[in-house]
């Protein structure tokens, strides 16, 4: 049967004369320059042999390891498993890039049937009992092996990860566990992809200008564009960035932000093919089912045993220390906002709703703090900014930034640049990917196409990409940013470096391979730097006058920093709760979801509750991305950076030694060492609240 489809397969190549020529680039290391990944070449059907040669790999390179008849070492057995995926890491990072940032039917489906594939093959490995018997003879023996302290932690992680798939469970819970896993990993994917749809289904088209009152200049020239590309007249707005959040800010209409603040919180909250309330449902559930399998009261439990935080009481403990502490301060914030509401709209009554928010703290800042995007956006040239960004850098950790075009990107937006550092020697690519298309999921984030390891003795460079939803060029303007997203870039610029000055041996414990709740400390760190003089020296000029960013309105950035800080710490610790809601649910959930949601989000919510709109279901930190129970790690790693920051702060701000101690200690030791570990050898103490308490003006 395998022959005659063998047979099959040639003549098809024989048949056409470019499927001959054509070598499927999955299947040996990339042949591109530094091993970078050659987009051009990859064809759609490459995806799908590569898929399956490296299943094939990964399960043979297992037997060979379960088959060996020496006695199992560290080596033969830990390490093996570790390589044991060469072809499918390529693949699958390729693919589940992709499908993030430039994604079409193809790749979608083909995300969709080889998800739960991977997760099912994982859970073969990770429950296989003859391969679970030998790395636990290992670390039954682990105090014998000398090991250094990377060794010992892939071991230690290895073997958590037989224990967390199931290793110990019986045949029977084996096989539910794995069942359970691979139809998870298919709804998490269906959940994203729907939030992403009804993202793309809606827009408005004004063309009466008079309902435009109130926005700038370069939010109309963006929405005007976004018209044109479809072809029609007036201006178009949709729920994409920065599309719907300048028009919640700025719209004088208070009816058409409504209906977009409508639109926006109703995704996948009604009955249509995208609706993701039993998706929800069912994901709650497996996931407590799951739990359950693991002896656990409920998922959280489950899930934060590899953490920082270890258990729901830290969770709980944190959420609720900073909700005591904000509370007031945001409700004296929203009072603020809701009487300058009433004396703007003349209107005693007003009564603030959701959709309002956005327009009058903006207006308020305006009027109070006379500072708007529009004042700081011609100061913040996208290409400066990240030319400002490079020099931190360098200044930071020596390092230098040089555009290659001959390295192979997958959008023609897209720059790929060589990372050099003091010595000139190559330490990663970046990858910068700057504009929204339709292609692409909302949002910022960083990612990897492959992770760095030492290999042979020599050093695998990663290969780092940052992608954000920046507004794009119109006509003779260059992308301006707002003070937002150049905040947005130094964050996700953090996690990059994290990513890119990893020097660890293994690839799954380097770079941002770390627990969910340390990840966001080098990210949120250089957040910090956003109001460095010196920084803002470099990336803060007129794009037309080539004049320095007038030191007023350096101070006026300065003064609205914690500007209703508490509110939105508030909103954040609402998610915070809420995920915690959904995944420590101990019985089974078969309620209304929204109805979950308001009685969850009761202590954390300020405005009166409008019927459709949902978090939950578009919430793809949890449903889709990775924080199930970890959406409390920004908080918590805010804490985490405050406290860093301070160490930098008390010497100078941008200062090169500190820079130093940071990578030495944290960025190039990824996941090889327990994280307060880690930050204790960087900060000489464990971290504390109060620098946090002290930046945002609540102490
Ligand atoms: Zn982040």
């Amino acid at each position: 049967m395998k022959k005659k489809n063998y047979i099959f397969i040639l003549i098809l190549m024989i048949a056409s004369n470019s499927a001959f020529s054509h070598n499927n680039p999955f299947l040996k290391p990339f042949s591109n320059i530094y091993q970078t990944v050659p987009f051009s070449q990859i064809e759609i059907n490459d995806y799908t042999e590569g898929f399956n040669a490296g299943l094939e790999e990964q399960s043979k390179n297992i037997q060979t390891i379960i088959d060996n008849q020496d006695k199992p070492t560290f080596e033969n057995t830990i390490v093996a498993i570790e390589h044991a995926d060469e072809i499918l890491g390529r693949v699958a990072n390729v693919l589940f890039n992709l499908t993030e940032a430039e994604t079409n039917n193809e790749l979608d489906e083909l995300a969709q049937k080889y998800s739960p594939k991977l997760t099912e093959a994982s859970n073969k490995i990770f429950q296989n009992e003859d391969l679970f018997a030998k790395v636990n003879y290992i670390y039954q023996n682990k105090a014998s092996l000398n090991l250094d302290t990377e060794d010992f932690m892939l071991l230690e992680e290895t073997y958590k990860a037989f224990i967390k798939s199931g290793a110990n469970l019986s045949k029977d819970d084996k096989k539910k566990f794995s069942d359970i896993s691979s139809n998870l990993s298919k709804l998490t994917l269906s959940f994203g992809q729907n939030v992403l749809k009804e993202t793309n289904a809606y827009s408005i088209t004004i063309t009466d200008k008079a309902n435009l009152l109130g926005l700038p200049d370069y939010a109309l020239a963006a929405a005007e564009q976004k018209s044109k590309e479809k072809g029609l007249e007036g201006w178009t707005f949709d729920l994409s960035m920065p599309s719907y959040s300048s028009f919640m800010r700025y719209a004088e209409n208070r009816e058409l932000r409504e209906n977009l603040y409508r639109a926006y919180n109703s995704k996948s909250n009604k009955d249509n093919q995208n609706d993701n309330r039993n998706i929800v449902k069912q994901v709650v559930n497996n996931r407590l089912e799951i739990a359950k399998l693991m002896h656990k009261t409920n998922f959280a439990a489950y899930k934060l045993e590899n953490t920082m935080a270890e258990d729901t009481n830290s969770v709980y403990k944190l959420l609720n220390e900073l909700l005591s502490n904000y509370k007031p301060t945001a409700e004296k914030e929203f009072k603020t906002i809701c009487d300058f509401a009433k004396t703007y709209t003349g209107d005693a009554d007003f009564q603030m709703q959701s959709w309002d928010w956005s327009f009058f703290s903006e207006k308020y800042k305006e009027q109070n703090y006379d500072l708007n995007d529009g004042m700081l956006k011609p100061y913040f040239e996208l290409d400066r900014v990240k030319q400002g960004l490079f020099w931190l850098a360098g200044e930071l950790y020596g390092l230098q930034f040089k555009y290659n075009p001959s390295i192979d990107v997958y959008n023609p937006e897209v720059q790929a640049y060589e990372v050099r550092d003091k010595k000139d020697e190559l330490v990663a690519i970046l990858y910068t990917d700057f504009f929204p298309r339709a292609s692409k999921q909302g949002g910022a984030w960083m990612t990897e196409f492959r992770g760095e390891r030492v290999l042979n003795g020599k050093r695998l460079i990663p290969l780092i990409s940052i992608v954000m939803n920046f507004t794009k060029p119109i006509g003779d303007t260059p992308s301006l940013l707002t003070f937002d997203e150049l905040t947005t870039f130094l964050h996700e610029f953090g996690h990059s470096l994290h990513g890119m000055l990893a020097n660890t041996k293994y690839a799954s414990l380097s770079g941002t391979n770390v627990y969910r709740d340390f990840v966001e400390l080098p990210s949120q760190l250089m957040e910090n730097f956003a109001t460095e003089q010196a920084f803002l020296d470099k990336v803060g000029i007129h794009y037309q006058t080539g004049e320095k960013i007038p030191a007023e309105l350096v101070k006026k950035i300065k003064d609205t920093e914690n500007y209703n800080v508490a509110y939105f710490c508030v909103r954040q610790l609402n998610f915070g709760f809420l995920d915690m809601a959904w995944h420590t649910i101990e019985e089974t959930f078969e309620g209304n979801v929204e109805e979950f949601e308001h009685n969850a989000c009761s202590k954390t919510t300020m405005f009166p509750t409008i019927e459709g709109t949902c978090i939950s279901t578009q919430f793809n930190h949890i449903f889709s991305g990775g924080y199930a129970a970890g959406y409390y790690s920004y908080k918590w790693a805010e804490v985490l950076d405050a406290d860093a920051y301070y160490v930098f702060k008390t010497h100078g701000g941008i200062d090169r030694a500190t820079a130093e101690s940071f990578k030495n200690n944290i960025l190039s030791k990824g996941g090889t060492e327990h994280p307060m570990t880690l930050y204790k050898r960087f900060r000489g103490q464990e971290p504390t609240i109060d620098a946090l308490l002290k930046r945002n003006g609540i102490k």
